[in-house]
């Protein structure tokens, strides 16, 4: 009987990353994926990694800010060993805010000194404050792919197209994992589902899916928009191949994929009216995807009550800047060391804490 030193499920950013740190400290390693890997949230994400504090919840931003800043060196390694370009561009955000509503963290946000019309010439004149932010994006499509092509590199086994169904556990002990097809054992499981987390047993991870519908753009020509935007009513993400995405909806729409053609015609006018050369842009798709949401929008992270028994989900609207640290603390975790950030946040007996 084949065993393994840890099972992850789902095949997300989330899964995956920690997969392939999992492999870099030697532990055998399988993840079960439902579908195909990278195919649920973590294809649909616009990529901006925004650490800065108009996004993070402030019981978050130490590891926003930790894992921004292993991003340069995350993706340096990815690529190397996936031979995938994950598209990591550091032009940096503008950030629009209505006037008076927002006073940025002067440490993060710069106010413009330049003119907005020399920075990007194409975005319509704008009439509220704007900011530079530092921060980066990264095409989170690509990101997926490296991820699986580095973790399986470094030796880990990938099983998909099976849901798991049960998490096994004996004499009060993780066993291992049974699925719609057979059964798999490792006496230490981790669950990365994502946000359907809170249906795989035995322990009911408060998850629910956050919709998120997004436009994508052939751009009129690739400089045509060099920073993300993000403004209250739209974000504009421009990718180096001519892409640009335009999003997100959030919305509470249960496990419902679709987009709907009314909401992608209010981004697209949105996008336009942020910058007017995309009226003639062609759009080459649009998609909706699922965030993981949890009821105080902070991500589950750590041990459960079940020993061998693992979490790490819910992290919403900020997984893909996330994934570094998320990785490195969970491998910590799993491999009994004591995590180098404060989990009590994030630990899944918050819930039931103030259910109490
Ligand atoms: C429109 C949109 C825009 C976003 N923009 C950004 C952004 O700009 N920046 C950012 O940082 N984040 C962004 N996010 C959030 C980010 O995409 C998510 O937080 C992140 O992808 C979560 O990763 P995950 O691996 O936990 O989940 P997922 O990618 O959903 O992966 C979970 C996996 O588990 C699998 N699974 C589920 N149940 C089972 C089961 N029973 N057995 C086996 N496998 C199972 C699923 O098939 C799935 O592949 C965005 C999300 C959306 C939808």
């Amino acid at each position: 009987m084949k065993t393994w030193d840890v099972i992850v499920i789902g095949g997300g950013v989330i899964g995956l990353s920690l997969a392939w740190e999992l492999r870099k400290q030697g532990a055998s390693v399988l993840v079960v994926e439902r579908g195909e890997p990278g195919h649920e949230a973590s294809r649909a994400a616009g990529g901006m990694l925004a650490n800065c504090a108009d996004e993070t919840p402030a019981a978050l931003q130490p590891l926003a800010n930790a894992s921004a800043e292993m991003y340069p060196e995350f993706v340096h390694q990815l690529q190397d060993e996936s031979d995938v370009n994950v598209d990591l561009r550091s032009d940096g955000t503008l950030l629009f805010v209505p006037p008076g509503n927002y006073t940025p963290d002067i440490h993060v946000a710069t106010p413009l000194s330049t003119p907005l019309a020399d920075i990007e010439p194409a975005l319509a004149r704008e009439t509220g404050p704007a900011f530079l932010l530092q921060e980066r994006s990264v095409c989170p499509r690509a990101l997926t792919e490296a991820t699986l092509k580095a973790a399986k590199h470094r030796g880990a086994d990938v099983s998909s197209g099976s849901r798991v169904l049960s998490v096994n556990v004996v004499d009060g002990h993780v066993t291992g994992v049974t699925t719609e097809k057979t059964s798999y054992y490792a006496s230490r499981v981790v669950n990365c589902a994502g946000a359907w987390a809170g249906m795989v047993g035995p322990c009911p991870f408060p998850t629910r899916p956050v919709k998120g519908q997004m436009v994508c753009f052939a751009m009129p020509s690739r400089e045509l928009l060099k920073h993300v935007v993000r403004s209250p009513e739209i974000y504009l993400i421009p990718r180096s191949d001519g892409r640009l995405l335009a999003g997100a909806t959030v919305e509470e729409a249960g496990f419902d994929k679709r987009t709907i053609p009314d909401t992608i015609q209010q981004l697209r006018r949105a996008a336009i009216s942020r910058l007017p050369a995309l009226s003639t842009a062609h759009v080459l798709e649009d998609w909706a995807g699922l965030r993981p949401g949890t009821p105080d929008g902070l991500p589950i992270l750590g041990s459960t009550s079940i020993p061998g028994y693992f979490v790490a989900t819910g992290h919403f609207r900020d997984g893909i800047l996330l994934a570094p640290i998320t990785a490195r603390i969970m491998a910590q975790v799993i491999g009994g060391i004591r995590a180098e950030h404060d989990l009590a946040p994030f630990s899944v007996e918050r819930f039931a804490l103030r259910a109490a």
